[in-house]
């Protein structure tokens, strides 16, 4: 099954775990994308009937890409939050064994969107027996998940993104942001200029910011951006994190997008995040 080339580690990882199944894996780091097909990798791993690893050919494997095998059930917390009543929706299911030969699978993809009902409906779920059912969780970061989540989980950690190379444009707009999100001056003037930004100078600020996040989480603030969100509280930061995975997914699309409204767009909201009360 096709899987990215940074996270071969993770699946060799898997591929030894599946043996013996963790009844909650977490996993985090990488990119949204990565984590997903990780997890879809993990799906197959479990059910598919090649020996060793998922052969990515047989019609499991390929329900699972698909994301149509029954014994897969997906939480998708990037377009809501996931509420209680999608966590109570699936209990009357882990009374009974998986339809196929292997594991049930049930994806809570961005985790971090459960409600705190709803995480804590799952937690119930999680200490009550379920027969041939595991769980998974994504996320950016084992620390927006309430503790007691993680404590039950067995945590892969994602190769982290290649710290981006950053150009001396990229720099120059990465300084307006920041001016812009302090002040609340200077950047539609910037970003209004016919040409100014493209897809590639977009691309490369929402990155940039990206690794100013993951410097914060892990400590390692030591530059304006990664200082300045240090002094954010964890949940506004985990707020202006998923405003950049959305932008960062809206400059992804095959169509055409302007990217001077994308990164608009993410300058006001980032702002407004700052402020929330
Ligand atoms: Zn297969």
């Amino acid at each position: 099954m096709n899987t990215p080339d940074n996270q071969k580690r993770i699946q060799e990882l898997m591929d030894r775990l599946a043996e013996d199944p963790p009844q909650v894996l977490l996993l985090e780091g990488g990119t949204v994308d990565e984590r997903e097909a990780m997890a879809l990798y993990w799906a197959a791993r479990l059910n598919c009937k090649h020996a060793g690893s998922a052969c990515g050919q047989c019609p499991v494997c390929i329900q699972v890409q698909d994301r149509v095998l029954t014994d897969l059930k997906i939480l998708d917390g990037r377009e809501a939050k996931i509420k209680i009543d999608e966590v109570r929706e699936l209990k009357p299911l882990f009374g009974q064994p998986p339809r196929g030969d292997g594991w049930r699978v049930v994806l809570f993809n961005e985790a971090q969107e459960l409600t705190q009902q709803a995480a804590n409906a799952l937690l119930k779920s999680l200490e009550e027996p379920s027969r041939g059912t595991v769980f998974l969780l994504l996320t950016p970061q084992r620390e927006w998940l309430l503790p007691t989540l993680v404590s039950r989980s067995w945590v892969l950690t994602l190769a982290w993104p290649d710290e981006p190379h950053i150009s001396v444009d990229t720099r120059e707009w990465q300084t307006a942001l920041m001016t812009f999100w302090r002040t609340g001056k200077g950047w539609f003037k910037r970003t209004s200029t016919k040409g100014a930004v493209d897809k590639d100078i977009a691309m490369g600020l929402v990155l940039a910011c990206q690794h100013e996040i993951v410097r914060t989480l892990t400590g390692a603030s030591n530059t304006d951006m990664s200082t300045g969100f240090a002094k954010i509280r964890p949940a506004a930061l985990k707020r202006i994190d998923l405003a950049l995975a959305h932008a960062q997914d809206t400059l992804s699309l095959p169509t055409p997008v302007n990217p001077a409204l994308v990164l608009d767009w993410l300058a006001t909201r980032v702002y407004g995040i700052i402020r929330e009360k």
